[in-house]
């Protein structure tokens, strides 16, 4: 299998933004943009969100998931939402392990398997993030940084519960930065992560694997990640705000 029969995904992570108002306004305008997409469409929105957008894109082509979720199926854990909720509402999608979680709120990797398997368990599909920071990178570890977090995200993860698993390599130096990986630095740590990915599940498995590019992706600069053998969509934060920029992005995944 080759880039041509691999399922290109592009996520918007709307992050804290959007009030319910603002979110309906918002898949309203995207709706009509990316009704022909040739690849998925997902927007990962705010827990208060999530009820609106599964409304709002009923009978469209664009799926709904979270930013986040609890690893344990309910309890006294203040202020989290369980995979289970997500599930039962009929969210499809739900991100984990991404950088901001990371860097803000204690994520590990340790926890971000824990997730993965929680939301695995309730049917969920994930997009796991993965990715180095800046002095990594210069470090020349991003290969050990990019491996081992997707290792341990993916410990006691099924064959058949791979195929649930989108991977988005995100530099955390791009993230919302303005500065994009080039497209063969990209190209080159997705190929590894599947690379890795193959070692743990062999190559057929690997091959079909979705492996987003995130960071400072936008409507000018798609074209270019997206054509690249080992990038097969995005993980769009900035960009996914506008529906005119977002929907850009859709086009050149659908190429
Ligand atoms: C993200 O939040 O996953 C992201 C890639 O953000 P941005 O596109 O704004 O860099």
């Amino acid at each position: 299998m080759n880039k041509a029969k691999r399922q290109a995904v592009i996520a918007g992570n709307w992050k804290m933004n959007k009030t319910r108002p603002e979110a309906k306004a918002l898949i309203e305008e995207l709706k009509p943009l990316v009704k022909d997409a040739g690849c998925g469409v997902v927007i990962c929105v705010p827990y208060t969100n999530l009820e609106a957008a599964l409304e709002a894109t009923k009978g469209s082509n664009i799926k709904v998931g979270a930013e986040n979720c609890h690893w344990a199926k309910s309890g006294a854990f203040t202020g989290e939402i369980s995979a289970d909720m997500l599930a039962e509402m009929g969210v499809e999608y739900v991100v984990i392990g991404h950088s901001e979680r990371r860097q803000y709120f204690g994520e590990t990797d340790q926890t971000v398997n824990q997730r993965v398997r929680a939301a695995l368990d309730a049917g969920l599909k994930v997009i796991l993030c993965v990715g180095e920071l800046l002095e990594q990178r210069e470090q020349g570890i991003t290969e050990e940084i990019c491996g081992m977090q997707t290792k341990v995200a993916l410990g006691g993860v099924s064959k058949e519960e791979l195929s649930r698993i989108i991977i988005a390599y995100e530099p955390v130096w791009a993230i919302g930065t303005g500065k994009t990986a080039t497209a063969d630095q990209a190209d080159e740590v997705n190929g590894f992560i599947r690379s890795v990915v193959a070692k743990l599940y062999g190559d057929d498995a690997a091959q079909a694997l979705t492996v987003q590019y995130g960071g400072s992706m936008n409507a000018k600069n798609a074209e270019e990640l997206l054509g690249k053998e080992h990038v097969d969509g995005g993980l769009i934060g900035g960009a996914s705000l506008k529906a005119e920029d977002f929907s850009v992005i859709v086009k050149a995944a659908s190429k």
